[in-house]
């Protein structure tokens, strides 16, 4: 199979080649969600938010800027020969955009970092931002949140080959992988002080340093892994039980709590109306996961 050669490439370090093969450098090959499955959203009609900024601003222009992630398989992908994104957090942020009076195929998407999620939505560069995004009380300071949306857990990536690590008490003196600025890079850097810890932009170029054996172990939640090991099953495996409870959310500028509990409304009816479960099923339920139940919504009093 292509991908599986390609893996192969990046195994035998022809990293530069692999890249050019595969599609855009650090990103395993793109395989597409199931579109034929992906459900159609209501556009609401005559939609009004008068209260939030964001909203105001967002119809001024005619569509909604999104901040995602373009190298997460099943969840925030984007396919480098036609620049479209897609996966289940792309899905999340198209039935708000429709939730909220546009149609979702106006959406501009921006890939945004981890590092980089709260400046942009702090600086108006974003309107909101669906990306494996935990909710969590240092980050609320800074940004808003609806959701959640989704529960994930930290968890580990290594070689098929890798005997030696099956949970993070296997960590010290092992040389990890995440992401700067993430909950997962903080969790191992406070309670596994021993782990050596290497961190760069995006997890897919932690992947491609775990195959080329740079690093031992890739970590962050077992959501964004399990895409990565399915999309390589011969190389990779998620090992042990996930260790964190990461609920994701959708981030929203701080204070613009109408947007907040407007997407918060947006996200239950979508779970009620059946389009949150068809679009787990066409996206990040076709990493081998069935769809579980949405976490409840935290509709937290304004600080
Ligand atoms: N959910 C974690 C976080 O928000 C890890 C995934 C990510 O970096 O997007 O930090």
């Amino acid at each position: 199979m292509i991908r599986t050669a390609c893996v192969r490439l990046a195994l035998a370090v022809l990293a530069v080649v692999a890249a050019a093969a595969c599609g855009k450098e650090g990103s395993p090959p793109v395989k597409g969600p199931a579109t034929d499955r992906l459900p159609a959203y209501r556009v609401a009609q005559g939609f009004r938010l008068p209260a939030s900024p964001t909203w105001k601003r967002a119809v001024g222009r005619g569509y909604f800027v999104v901040g995602v992630k373009e190298d997460q398989p099943y969840l925030g992908q984007r396919d480098p020969a036609t620049g479209t994104y897609s996966g289940f957090d792309i899905e999340i942020a198209r039935m708000m955009s429709a939730s909220l009076g546009l149609a979702p195929g106006t959406i501009h998407f921006r890939t945004i970092a981890s590092a980089n999620r709260e400046t942009a939505l702090q600086n108006g560069q974003i309107d909101y931002y669906v990306g494996t995004y935990t909710i969590n009380a240092l980050r609320k300071k800074l940004v808003g949140f609806a959701g959640p949306y989704y529960l994930a857990g930290q968890s580990l990536l290594v070689r098929r080959n890798e005997h030696g690590i099956d949970g993070p008490q296997d960590l010290d003196g092992k040389r990890v992988c995440s992401a700067a600025g993430s909950t997962p890079y903080q969790r191992v850097r406070k309670e596994h002080p021993k782990a050596v810890l290497v961190a760069y932009d995006t997890y897919s170029v932690c992947v491609d340093n775990l195959l080329t054996y740079q690093v031992d172990a890739v970590t962050t939640d077992d959501a964004i892994l399990i895409g990565y090991a399915a999309k390589a099953p011969e190389e990779l495996k998620v090992v042990g039980r996930p260790f964190s409870k990461e609920p994701y959310g959708i981030g929203v500028p701080h204070g613009d709590n109408a947007l907040r509990l407007a997407l918060d409304d947006a996200l239950e009816a979508r779970e009620k109306n059946g389009d949150w479960k068809k679009a787990y099923e066409a996206t990040l339920g076709l990493s081998g996961v069935p769809a579980p139940t949405p976490p409840a919504i935290d509709r937290y009093p304004a600080s």
